[in-house]
């Protein structure tokens, strides 16, 4: 056996039960049962300290921001800039500049695809991606590829899962303007190692967006440490607010490139001859943002961070280890995504039962799990499967639930064999 890594072994201990009590919805039973949430790789359920967060926004000083000089309109610009500087420490970014609000992790995406590499981009250029991104980290290079004549290069991906450096260094060329690849993958589990392929493509002078939207709810992300030149995140992943994500970005980068958007906000002034945008990050951030929910955001920020993201990672790692023990000896089960470094998704398909199946059975037992592609159609063809069940867990999942979660996949064992 090895020796547990040091880095896990200090980990502060997570109090489950405890933090069980701050979801309100986990209290609930589905058909009769009680409810096993494992679908946080889709989206995670909210602590009462996010939904009082943003009920306290609209009960108390809700008022729109950047523009009143009113009292609740400064209120609210306080507490939205607040939530910014927490994001900013929580990715450990150099300055809150470079922490642009968007809707999403995709929108985050599409803003680095339009505004940093559309403008370097000519007929012949490339883009390096990996076979294992999201359709978020896919389409919007098609797009652009389409438009210009430049042409996507894909990284293979092995039998467990995995990319290999030496497959990124090799797919680096002149024409390379930007690699983009996820940190975690949410269809197959995988850590990949992106410091190392920032550390490369940097060599190279190509600039990295890393897809930080699994990784950020399960391990403590530091973007100086990793040198990516833009992060992009999901608010509702990490237990915070829908309708919200992050882009961060170097702010020198930041500097060089264009609005992506035209309206409100990101202007110093307009007339009908000229206008001066904004400095980043308003120039990216045009029109009325998601104010609640980026203050919701905040207080999501404060409570994975009060948790301490390094019991989080030890946490989800046991239940990942224990989880893959109990469902991997159940006949006929075949894991997808055997990486070594893996984080908490468990992707899997049964013989004889299609995913949806699988979905379906479960849920009766009150488990929720996902079935499908998961925006990962690439992956899929990739294992010649249509699909799989993907149970993904959370802070919030006990030992008890993994035990039910292979109770349940048994049943339909028992029932398709
Ligand atoms: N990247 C990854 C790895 C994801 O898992 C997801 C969401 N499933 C996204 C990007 C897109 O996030 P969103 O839909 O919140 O924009």
């Amino acid at each position: 056996m090895s020796a547990p890594d040091p880095l896990l072994r200090a980990a502060p201990r997570l109090d489950v039960e405890r933090v069980r009590e701050d979801f309100p919805i986990l209290r609930q039973q589905v058909h009769g049962k009680p409810l096993v949430y494992l679908d946080n790789g889709a989206s995670a359920q909210k602590p009462q300290q996010v939904i009082e967060a943003v009920t306290r926004c609209y009960r108390e000083y809700y008022s729109n921001i950047h523009r009143g000089i009113h009292m609740l309109s400064q209120t609210a610009t306080a507490a939205f800039e607040e939530a910014r500087g927490k994001v900013a420490r929580f990715l450990n970014a150099p300055s809150e500049k470079e922490i642009i609000f968007t809707r999403g992790c995709t929108e985050a995406i599409n803003l680095v695809a339009y505004s940093y590499v559309r403008p370097r981009l000519r007929a012949g250029d490339e883009i390096l991606i990996s076979a294992m991104e999201h359709h978020s980290n896919i389409v919007p290079w098609q797009i652009l590829c389409e438009e210009t004549g430049a042409k996507l290069v894909v990284v293979p991906i092995s039998d467990a899962g995995e990319i290999s450096l030496e497959d990124v260094e090799s797919r680096i060329t002149e024409r390379t303007r930007i690699v983009g690849i996820m940190q975690v993958s949410n269809a197959l589990g995988t850590i990949n190692p992106v410091r190392e392929i920032v550390r490369i493509a940097h060599a190279r002078s190509v600039a990295v967006l890393v897809d930080g939207a699994q990784a950020v709810p399960r391990m403590a992300v530091d973007v100086q440490d990793i040198g990516a030149d833009f992060y992009a995140f999901s608010s509702h992943k990490l237990y915070g607010p829908t309708g919200v994500g992050v882009l961060y970005g170097r702010l020198d980068l930041l500097k060089t490139m264009p609005p992506w958007q035209g309206g409100g906000d990101m202007i110093r002034s307009v007339s009908f001859e000229r206008t001066e945008f904004a400095e980043p990050p308003a120039r990216f951030e045009a029109g009325t943002p998601n104010i609640a929910g980026v203050i919701g955001l905040g207080a999501a920020v404060d409570y994975v961070t009060a948790l301490d993201l390094r019991a989080i990672e030890a946490h989800e790692a046991d239940l990942l280890r224990y989880a893959t023990e109990l469902v991997s000896e159940i006949p006929g089960v075949r894991i997808i995504g055997t990486a070594a470094e893996k984080a908490g998704v468990l992707s899997f398909v049964m013989e004889d039962a299609h995913p949806h199946d699988i979905g379906t059975i479960l849920d009766a037992d009150g488990v929720a799990i996902r079935s499908g592609h998961h925006c990962a159609q690439p992956v899929m063809q990739r294992f010649g499967i249509p699909a799989t069940a993907r149970a993904s867990f959370g802070l919030y999942n006990t030992r008890v639930e993994v035990e039910q979660l292979a109770a349940s996949i048994r049943k339909v064992r028992d029932l398709f064999a």
